[in-house]
């Protein structure tokens, strides 16, 4: 088939872009099929918040996952990549309060004040409207506005398939969290508890470990007074939290502190409240913080709460939810956190019993979502045992089931795992998987239960409360790769794409997300959620500062892509994606892949406007020679005797570049994969192949066959498009799909990666078109330094090795036309050197004629130079050929190269030293 539409000349990604994005999602292209003879290969989208829009790091995320499935399908492999979203508990939570704040109060003018009111108000309009209600307006916020991610990674080409599409809250999701919260909890593996928790007085709830920030502040340290029951004198404590003193029920010291060996057993009077409180004896207390002697406070403290389970000691609830203070304060009651430690360390000025006041550096914890310091707060919750849950996933990782890409990341993983705690997984919020359990209030009983029981197990009271919390988001994503292929139903797609075959995501969720995959999956599938863990890196600005909306040096994705459009963006990305190493990304790197697509363009259609002036049959003998050779792929047919080199020579370098770019995308160096492609490209087939055959492609057809150099450049554009294909998918579809084409596939991207095969490698050819590039390379620079740019001197070549003459001569025709050279005469033998436009090389002399006369000057500082140069390189193969590791370790055929090389700089540098003794 012909196509007779015109090609555009000016490449436009708009023009392209959305049409394929749209074309590919439409016709499901990237759906896996069902043949079961082909390998799979299975990665899962880590799931975005609903809540979200695509950030930089999306974007990169992104790339890099869909270069490795373009890659991956295009060598045959029935690959799934599987999209979905998170229903992300807390943040969504957030906004759709402040969304019913904003309601309530439009008008506000926008800034700090109206978001603390309208989140204030959100919350109490929330808590007016009931769970219900609100989970209900949750559901239609999330019809609205959940799906922009999706829309941006369809209009990005992102090769899912979107006909698997998953919600971490849709029925059959919801389905298998209830599944596993009751197993885990048959198992006593899931517990509920009193403990001390990590609590977000303005979210309302409690977070976990991982969600909470710690920062270093300057604080106080201040030393209170306790005064002894009897009246015999004070124990001085210090405390960095002075309001959560009425909280305390005991004193402890360090059983060995001999300050303090008197005291132990005593009674304190608590000051302000007047409680009498015992001193106790604990290994805990460290004797050298502060005085050596600490207030304990159960309810507020975790270490605290150990401590009183020790020693027997009541709790004193003094702070409460929204962080005000409650009955047991006292004169406090109601008053904030911070103005209750203002009121006490005044009262306590006042009383005489303030010893001192210290400047103090201390960590202090703040919630990840909202920035408000955490209190921690004796808290009725539901926690998940952890550490028989991270020993089979500490053995995978050690045992190299799971291998974690870059390397360093498996220890940081190993020490975290090996010092793991319980997991508080329960959330006082509304929005998320509630936990299925059920209080009866009669007699006590709490009920875990897959469905809703209609009474007590134990006393058939009718009366069951349901729990209100919901489990942390982060709980349902642990699922993730086993959940979205239909566990717990046995489906065919999780017995073939289960195990997954690689995860990528960003460091920041390695523990919130990565770890607890790997838990669940061992407990539940009994095997690995996957077999690679590639931790991508960050995307920095063009000085390596980290993109923040108070520095303003945000890149939004699709703010650039629109400007240069996606193949540019996500070249940009690739080629800096350098395993561990942050990505400094600006508008000029991407302006620069845009020129690299721009010469994709007017290559491709350079080559296809000369295609659409053959003849019809020809088109239809080319489709023909596009159908590669099963089990072996394109080779070059034979044409031209000066053809056949430069043919030959593309068709090794394209074997050569297909394994190197194979090999770096298997370990993930995207950064070599892309400069590998770029640079064959542009310097190899652009600037060599397509100059040497132009004349041959350019000509009008003259007889009834096709022309051979029509077979092999459109074969090499073919193979060099689908290497090309996974960085830039849209230009190499759109040219793609303009080739001729003979029952061949849908799309590019479902073509085979490697059409060309090792069977062409040919180092012969490469060898000599290389000395072919030298004379012409050689000759223009002579010509260059000579001033002669514009016209066609004659030229004279000389050599002792007669074949590399042969080779010159039988490409001669070429030669002159790529150098601009009006003859080229050939000499057995070496030219003398010091004459006016000779160059020496290792293996030949060229001289370029000239009519001027020779600037000594010039040419002198030429050689000096050259000689320069020369001694440097000569230096450096010495200093390589005296390293003894090198010697020893490098294969024999590389020190052998080594040895030849500085024999020949020798060589070269003498006949250089020689030219300018003659040159006077
Ligand atoms: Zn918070
Ligand atoms: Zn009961």
């Amino acid at each position: 088939m012909r196509v007779e539409d015109e090609i555009p000349k000016v490449y436009s990604p708009e023009a392209i872009e959305p049409r394929w994005a749209r074309g590919w999602v439409e016709r499901q292209l990237y759906r896996p099929s069902d043949d079961p003879t082909r390998p799979t290969f299975c990665l899962v989208l880590p799931p975005p918040n609903i809540t979200g829009s695509l950030h930089m790091g999306h974007m990169l995320e992104h790339t890099e996952i869909d270069i490795l499935m373009r890659w991956h399908r295009m060598k045959g492999e029935n690959v799934l990549w599987l999209p979905g979203s998170d229903h992300a508990s807390i943040a969504t939570q957030m906004i759709v309060e402040r969304e019913l704040g904003r309601e309530a109060f439009p008008d506000f003018p926008p800034g700090p004040e109206a978001e603390s009111t309208w989140r204030r108000e959100g919350q109490r309009l929330r808590r007016a409207m009931g769970p219900e209600k609100f989970v209900e307006r949750c559901w239609r916020w999330k019809e609205a506005s959940g799906g922009t991610i999706r829309q941006q990674m369809e209009r990005l080409g992102a090769s899912c398939d979107w006909t698997r599409d998953r919600f971490t809250m849709d029925a059959a999701y919801a389905r298998a969290v209830i599944e596993v919260f009751v197993r885990l909890y048959e198992e006593g593996l899931i517990y509920r508890g009193k403990y001390i928790v990590n609590w977000c007085p303005r979210c309302g709830t409690a977070v976990s470990d991982l969600e909470v920030v710690h920062e270093e502040r300057w604080g106080k340290l201040w030393y209170i007074r306790y005064p002894l029951e009897d009246g015999t004198g004070h124990i001085t404590v210090a405390t960095t939290r002075p309001e959560s003193m009425l909280g305390d029920t005991a004193v402890a010291v360090n059983p060995n502190d001999d300050r303090y060996r008197e005291a132990v057993g005593r009674k304190l009077v608590l000051p302000l409240l007047r409680r009498v409180i015992p001193v106790v004896a604990d290994d805990f207390v460290d004797p050298q913080f502060g005085t050596g002697a600490v207030k304990v406070t159960p309810s507020h403290d975790a270490n605290d709460f150990e401590i009183a389970l020790r020693h027997h000691l009541p709790r004193v609830e003094v702070i409460d939810e929204e962080a005000r203070m409650t009955a047991e304060a006292g004169p406090y009651q109601g008053l904030d956190r911070y103005e209750a430690r203002d009121a006490i360390v005044q009262d306590l000025r006042e009383q005489g019993l303030l010893e001192k006041i210290e400047d103090y550096a201390l960590s202090v914890g703040t919630c990840q979502r909202c920035k408000t310091v955490i209190e921690p707060r004796l808290s009725a919750q539901w926690f998940m045992k952890m550490p028989p849950l991270a020993e089979p996933a500490i053995r995978v990782v050690e045992e190299g089931r799971i291998r974690i890409v870059p390397e360093n990341y498996r220890k940081i993983y190993l020490d975290w795992m090996n010092h793991i705690h319980d997991w508080c997984i329960s959330r006082q919020l509304w929005w998320g998987h509630r936990i299925p359990a059920w209080y009866c209030d009669a007699c006590g009983v709490v009920v875990v239960a897959r469905e809703t029981p209609s009474a007590c197990p134990k006393c058939q009271g009718q009366r069951l409360r349901g729990e209100t919390d919901v489990l942390d988001t982060w709980f349902s994503a642990a699922l993730w790769p086993f959940t979205t292929l239909g566990w717990p139903e046995e489906t065919d797609d999780l017995k073939r794409f289960y195990p997954n075959d690689l995860m990528i995501m960003g460091f920041d969720i390695l523990f919130f997300w990565g770890a607890r995959m790997i838990m669940m999956g061992l407990k539940f599938m009994n095997d690995v959620p996957f077999r690679e863990l590639y931790i991508h890196a960050l995307v920095r600005d063009a000085e390596k500062q980290k993109m923040s909306k108070t520095k303003g040096n945000v890149i939004d994705p699709l703010d650039v892509t629109e400007r240069f459009g996606t193949d540019a963006v996500r070249f940009a990305l690739a080629i800096s994606a350098a395993p561990g190493t942050d990505i400094a990304f600006s508008d000029e790197k991407v302006e620069s892949y845009r020129a690299f697509a721009n010469k994709i363009w007017n290559a491709g259609r350079f080559i296809l406007m000369n295609l659409r002036k053959l003849p019809e049959t020809h088109w239809a003998s080319l489709a023909g020679a596009l159908v590669p050779i099963p089990g072996v792929g394109f080779e070059p047919v034979s044409g031209l005797p000066h053809l056949q080199l430069a043919d030959r020579w593309i068709f090794s370098r394209l074997a050569a570049v297909t394994s190197e770019i194979n090999e770096a995308l298997a370990s993930y160096r995207f950064h070599e994969a892309a400069f590998t492609i770029y640079h064959f490209f542009w310097h190899e087939f652009c600037d060599w192949y397509l100059e040497w055959v132009k004349p041959e492609i350019t000509a009008p057809p003259k007889d009834e066959k096709l022309p051979p150099v029509w077979i092999n450049l459109t074969r090499t554009f073919e193979a060099t498009l689908h290497l090309l294909h996974p960085f830039v998918p849209f230009i190499t579809e759109e040219l793609w799909s303009r080739l001729p084409r003979a029952g061949k596939e849908a799309s590019i991207s479902l073509a085979p990666f490697s059409l060309v095969g090792g069977r062409v490698a040919d180092p012969i050819s490469e060898k000599q078109f290389q000395r072919v590039q030298e004379l012409i390379v050689t000759a223009r620079n002579a010509k260059a330094e000579l001033g002669l740019q514009a016209q066609k001197p004659g030229a004279q070549v000389a050599s002792d090795d007669h074949h590399l003459l042969e080779l010159f001569r039988a490409h001669q025709e070429t030669i002159r036309r790529l150098a601009a050279l009006q003859v080229l005469h050939f000499t057995h033998g070496r030219l003398q050197a010091g004459v006016s436009g000779v160059r020496a090389l290792p293996h030949f002399d060229v001289r370029v004629f000239h009519a001027a006369e020779i600037d000594r000057g010039a040419e002198r500082a030429r050689l000096l130079k050259e000689k320069e140069k020369l001694e440097k390189a000569r230096a450096q193969a010495e200093k390589q050929l005296e390293n003894q590791e090198f010697i020893r370790h490098a294969p024999q055929h590389v020190v052998r190269n080594a040895e030849k090389r500085r024999t020949e700089l020798a060589a070269q540098l003498q006949r250089v030293l020689d030219s300018l003794e003659r040159l006077g």
